[in-house]
């Protein structure tokens, strides 16, 4: 182990185990926030560099036990929570995953690909600014709005030459865009396109307008309209500064359509106003989007794009870490997949309560016993049965009421098997985290009275 990263790693660690200190008193989710928004981002700093020494065992070690300590707060769990379970409530990625990710996103960028995933594919990277058009010669561009396109409208904004019709689509996990080109109120020509799966719509969008202004550009008309319902590629396209590719060749061309003493006109019109022109545009991306087979025209991926692979990569580790961990077995029967508990719990306010129900780890007779709280593990309902956590969940017959209640409300039988199923409707999850707070919470009272 080289010791810069440890030396690193290490200073990291003192900073954060002070700022976890700090943080007692304050409420789960302000810990969480400080920890996403201060100290993740510490510990990520230049993780490139150091990402390989996240699988030495001292630095693995170091990073866990950090990371435990927030964790453990901002699931407001027991401090005998293992890092697994406490993870998985305070929905965190494991931080040496995390610097892994960050890493290799940072690869990506720099256009080299670690995992061989986005092998053949090129990432839309942002215009170098060193490679931007000199100031002088960008051309003063803008746009204008149109809410509909009467004859009227045509006359007051004075629109005379071509129209060109753009327009993107995403359907069904497939891409497509469209140009479409009016004169005196009839098509006399038409391109669609096809985008990787990948794309955006609003790359989409973006391609078809760089394909509109190509086209004025090699054409002679001295005056073209070119209409698109979309917002945002306008403002990118006609922004002060801009540093998408897409746009940076459009703004090229534009500028060269000035040179030559001709013009070029953006509109923005609103979608589905039943502007002709539009309407057609729509429905040229969409067919292009489902049917068309040929190679893709643009197959440039979004940063957004490199983001989900490499995060679901992450996840995929992070599953398989937790599901072979000997740690975290009653966590496991609430949540067996780490991504659906981001979902789960992504809405819930994680409680006292029900951070002792999801780990086990709080006033059952069994937990107390173990750490030597209780002399007995067993409940009272019967002596020969040990009260933890699914004893008095599924079982027990103290709260056989509460149960058979829960059961008639939700059709469900309350049972480990079916936990899962539960909590995957927010319906059901809600009546049943209401049970378990409600069981815990007595549980909490009956030991701390005997
Ligand atoms: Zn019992």
């Amino acid at each position: 182990m080289s010791p810069r990263p440890v030396r690193k790693a290490t200073n990291i660690y003192k900073g954060l185990a002070r700022a976890a200190k700090a943080t007692w008193g304050l409420s789960p989710e302000v810990v969480r926030t400080i920890y996403i928004t201060v100290i993740e981002p510490t510990v990520l700093y230049a993780s490139c560099a150091w990402a390989p020494a996240t699988g030495k065992l001292g630095v693995r070690k170091m990073l866990d036990a950090v990371q435990r300590s927030v964790a453990l707060k901002a699931c407001r769990a027991h401090r005998t929570v293992s890092l697994h379970s406490a993870l998985i409530l305070s929905r965190l990625l494991p931080l040496d995953i995390r610097v892994r990710e960050a890493a290799w996103l940072y690869e990506v960028k720099r256009g080299k690909d670690l995992g061989d995933t986005f092998v053949d594919r090129e990432l839309e990277r942002p215009v170098y600014f060193g490679d931007l058009l000199h100031p002088a010669r960008v051309p003063e561009i803008g746009y204008e709005s149109v809410e509909n396109l009467d004859s009227q409208t045509v006359d007051r904004l004075a629109v005379v030459g071509p129209q060109i019709y753009t327009d993107g689509s995403r359907i069904e996990g497939k891409v497509g865009a469209a140009l479409t080109e009016w004169r005196d109120g009839e098509e006399t020509w038409c391109s669609t396109l096809r985008l990787d799966p990948f794309c955006t719509v609003f790359q989409a969008e973006m391609v078809a307008l760089q394909r509109a202004i190509r086209r004025v550009k090699n054409g002679r008309e001295g005056l073209v309209n070119i209409f698109s319902d979309s917002k945002s590629s306008l403002e990118v396209l006609t922004g002060l500064k801009t540093y998408h590719p897409l746009a940076q060749e459009a703004r090229r061309d534009i500028s060269e359509i000035v040179a030559e003493g001709r013009a070029v006109r953006l509109f923005w019109v609103r979608a589905h106003a039943g502007i002709a022109g539009n309407e057609r545009a729509d429905e040229l991306a969409r067919r292009a989007a489902l049917t068309k087979k040929t190679a893709a025209d643009y197959d440039r991926f979004p940063l957004s794009y490199a983001k989900k692979v490499i995060r679901a990569a992450s996840l995929e580790e992070w599953q398989q870490r937790y599901a072979e961990g000997s740690t975290g077995d009653i966590t496991k029967c609430f949540f067996p997949r780490v991504e659906k508990a981001y979902r789960v719990l992504g809405d819930t306010e994680m409680t006292s309560h029900m951070a002792q129900t999801f780990t086990g780890h709080g006033g059952f007779a069994q937990y107390l016993f173990r750490f030597k709280l209780r002399d007995s593990p067993h409940c009272a309902c019967d002596p020969v049965k040990i009260q933890d956590v699914l004893h008095v969940l599924e079982d027990c017959d103290m709260f056989f009421r509460e149960r058979a209640a829960l059961e008639a409300e939700i059709g469900v039988a309350v049972s480990r098997r079916h936990f899962p199923e539960i909590l995957d409707d927010a319906r059901k999850k809600k009546k049943f985290f209401k049970y378990c707070t409600v069981v815990t919470e007595r549980c909490n009272k009956i030991n701390k009275a005997t």
